[in-house]
C-alpha cells in the first residue's frame, strides 16, 4: 500500500467511476433511441476523466501521475464534444452534425491532445511542473501554458454552446414541460461552478479537481430526469413539432370550447396569434361560422366546408377529447387547406357548361337552366320570355373573310350581348350561331324592348375583328310564356324559333315576337 496515498475523497471518485460506467452502459443499451449513443460516450468519458483524477491523484508514483494526467486529458477533451453531439442529437438540432462538422470542431481538441502527450518535452500545454508535497500528500503541481488556455476557452466555447442548444430544446417544449427549466438550471450550475473554481484557484475541495464530480452527479441527473420524467423526451418534441407545423390548422378547446392550444396553420387560417387567442372562445375567432363550428363539434366526424377568406376553403372536422366514457374534456377542431381542390371543381364545372369559343353557356347546361326557369316561373306564375337570335347572312361573313374571322365575330358579339343584358338573364349558345336569352321575370313589353336594344347595339356599331370593323345584324325572335297553353319549356322554345322565322322572313335585322 505505500503506493498509494488514499483520503476518504478516493471513495468518492471510485463511486464517480462506478456511476459513469454504469450509465455509459446502460445508456448503450439504448443506443436506438435518439442521443442514447452520445450519451453513453459522454458518460463514458466522464467515467475515464473520474478514473484519470483517481489514480493520478491518489497514486504516489510520478510515472503513474504523469500518465494519468493522459488519461484524464482524454476524458475531458471527449467529454466537451460528446456534451455537444448528445444535446444537438437529444433536442433534435443536429442538422448540421456530419464527418466534416466533427472534424472541424476536433482540430484544436487534436491539437490540445498531442500537447498533452509530449508535455513533459516542452512548456507550450504547462509552463512548468513540479511534485510537492503537502499535508503529507504528494502533488502534481503546475503553471498553465498558452496550449491550456487554448484548449480551456475552446472548451467552455464547446460546452457553453451545448448549455444554449439544451436551453433552445427546452423552449420549444410543450407548456406543460416547461418545469424542467428548474433541473436544466441545476445541470447548468453543476457543470459549470466547479470548473470555474477549479481553474480561478478558488476551489473548495483543493487539492481534488471537483469538475469530474460534478459531471458524473449531473450524468445521473439527466439519466434519472429521461428514466423518470421523460426529460426532454423525443416524444413531446416531435409531438410537439407536428403539431406546430402540420401543415392543417388545429385548434384544441376546453369543453367550453375556450382555446387552450392552436398550431401555425391555425393561426394563420383564422387570422389571429394564438398570444391572442389562447383562453378565448372558439366562436370569437370565427364570428360568421359559429353554426358551422357549433354543427362539427356537436357531431364529431362530421365534415363541413367553410369558406373562410374569400377564395380559401376549408374543410372542418372535430373529435372529442374524453375524460372517461361519459364525460367530455375538450375539442380539436382541425381544419385541412381545400382551396386548391375547390378552384379545380370550379374550373371543371365552368368547363363543362360553357361554350368553349364564346363563353356563352353550352347546349346542354341552357337547357337546364330553361327548365329550372320554366318550372320556377310556371310554380309562381311570373313570365319567362325566351329570346332566340339568330345572325343575319353570316354565310356570307364567314364566305368573305373566313371561317377565322367569323369566329371572332362570334365571341366579340357574345361579348356585346352580355353587356347589354341584365344580370338574372342566361345567354347560351342554342347552335352555330343561334343564340339563346332567357329573361325572368320579363312580360312581354319589357322583352321587346329589351330584343330591340339588344338588335340596335349589334346594327349601330360593327364588330371589331382583325381585319377591321365588320358589319352585322341580327334577328331576334321573342315569346313570353303562357302557362296555358305552354305544358314544356320545348314548347316555348319552339314559339321563339317561329317568331325568329318571322323577323327573317320580314326582311331581318328586326324583332319579333309570338
Ligand atoms: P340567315 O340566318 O340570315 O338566313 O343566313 P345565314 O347565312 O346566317 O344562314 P344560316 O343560319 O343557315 O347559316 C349559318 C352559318 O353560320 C353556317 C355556318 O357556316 C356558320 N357557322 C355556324 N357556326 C359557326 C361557327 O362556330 N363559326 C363560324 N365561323 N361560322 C359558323
Ligand atoms: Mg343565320
Ligand atoms: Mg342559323
Amino acid at each position: 500500500m505505500d503506493n498509494w496515498q488514499f483520503t476518504p475523497y478516493a471513495f468518492l471518485y471510485t463511486a464517480s467511476v462506478l456511476t459513469a460506467i454504469g450509465l455509459s452502459i446502460f445508456a448503450w443499451g439504448t443506443r436506438s433511441v435518439r442521443g442514447s449513443r452520445y450519451f453513453s460516450l459522454l458518460t463514458l468519458s466522464t467515467g475515464i476523466w473520474a478514473f484519470g483524477h483517481l489514480i493520478g491523484f491518489f497514486h504516489r508514483n510520478t510515472l503513474i501521475k504523469i500518465l494519468m494526467i493522459r488519461v484524464e486529458y482524454l476524458g475531458i477533451i471527449t467529454t466537451s464534444m460528446f456534451w455537444l453531439l448528445f444535446v444537438a442529437s437529444y433536442t433534435q438540432f443536429d442538422q448540421w452534425v456530419n464527418k466534416k462538422s466533427i472534424a472541424g470542431l476536433s482540430i484544436i481538441p487534436i491539437v490540445s491532445y498531442v500537447l498533452i502527450l509530449t508535455f513533459p518535452w516542452h512548456n507550450w500545454f504547462y509552463l512548468d511542473y513540479e511534485f510537492v508535497v503537502q499535508e503529507g500528500l504528494l502533488l502534481f503541481r503546475k503553471t498553465y501554458g498558452a496550449g491550456f488556455y487554448l484548449w480551456t476557452s475552446y472548451a467552455y466555447v464547446i460546452v457553453m454552446t451545448g448549455v444554449l442548444i439544451l436551453i433552445r430544446g427546452m423552449l420549444r417544449m410543450p407548456r406543460k414541460y416547461r418545469w424542467q427549466i428548474i433541473p436544466l438550471t441545476l445541470v447548468i450550475i453543476l457543470i459549470l461552478t466547479p470548473n470555474a473554481l477549479y481553474i480561478s484557484n478558488s476551489n473548495p475541495i483543493a487539492p481534488y479537481d471537483p469538475t469530474p464530480l460534478s459531471f458524473v452527479l449531473t450524468g445521473a441527473i439527466f439519466f434519472i430526469l429521461m428514466k423518470l420524467y421523460h426529460f426532454l423526451d423525443v416524444v413531446p418534441v416531435a409531438y410537439h413539432l407536428f403539431f406546430k407545423h402540420v401543415q392543417s390548422g388545429v385548434i384544441i378547446t376546453d369543453e367550453r370550447k375556450h382555446i387552450l392550444d392552436m398550431n401555425l396553420a391555425a393561426e394563420s387560417y383564422s387570422g389571429a396569434r394564438s398570444s391572442f387567442a389562447l383562453g378565448k372562445n372558439i366562436f370569437n375567432l370565427f364570428p360568421d361560422h359559429q353554426t358551422s363550428i357549433q354543427k362539427i363539434i356537436d357531431s364529431p366526424g362530421t365534415i363541413v366546408e367553410l369558406q373562410i377568406h374569400p377564395g380559401r376553403w376549408y374543410e372542418l372536422q372535430s373529435t372529442n377529447i374524453q375524460k372517461g366514457q361519459e364525460a367530455i374534456e375538450g375539442h380539436i377542431i382541425m381544419f385541412y387547406d381545400i382551396s386548391d381542390r375547390k378552384m379545380a371543381e370550379d374550373e371543371l364545372r365552368k368547363q363543362a357548361n360553357t361554350d368553349s369559343l364564346t363563353g356563352a353557356l353550352n347546349r346542354r347546361h341552357l337547357f337546364g337552366q330553361a327548365e329550372r326557369l320554366f318550372q320556377q316561373s310556371k310554380r309562381y306564375q311570373h313570365d319567362l320570355t325566351v329570346l332566340m337570335i339568330d345572325l343575319d347572312h353570316f354565310k356570307h361573313i364567314n364566305d368573305r373573310h373566313g371561317h377565322t374571322i367569323g369566329d371572332q365575330v362570334l365571341i366579340e358579339l357574345v361579348q356585346r350581348l352580355q353587356k347589354k343584358i341584365r344580370l338574372p338573364d342566361i345567354l347560351g349558345r342554342y347552335g352555330g350561331e343561334e343564340f339563346v336569352i332567357l329573361m325572368p321575370e320579363t312580360p312581354p313589353e319589357s322583352a321587346r324592348n329589351a330584343g330591340e336594344r339588344l338588335r340596335k347595339a349589334v346594327d349601330k356599331t360593327p364588330i371589331q375583328t382583325e381585319i377591321g370593323p365588320v358589319k352585322l345584324t341580327i334577328s331576334v325572335g321573342i315569346a313570353t310564356s303562357n302557362f296555358e297553353t305552354d305544358t314544356t319549356i320545348d314548347q316555348l322554345i319552339d314559339r321563339a324559333d317561329q317568331a325568329l322565322y318571322q323577323a327573317k322572313q320580314a326582311g331581318r335585322n328586326r324583332v319579333s315576337a309570338k
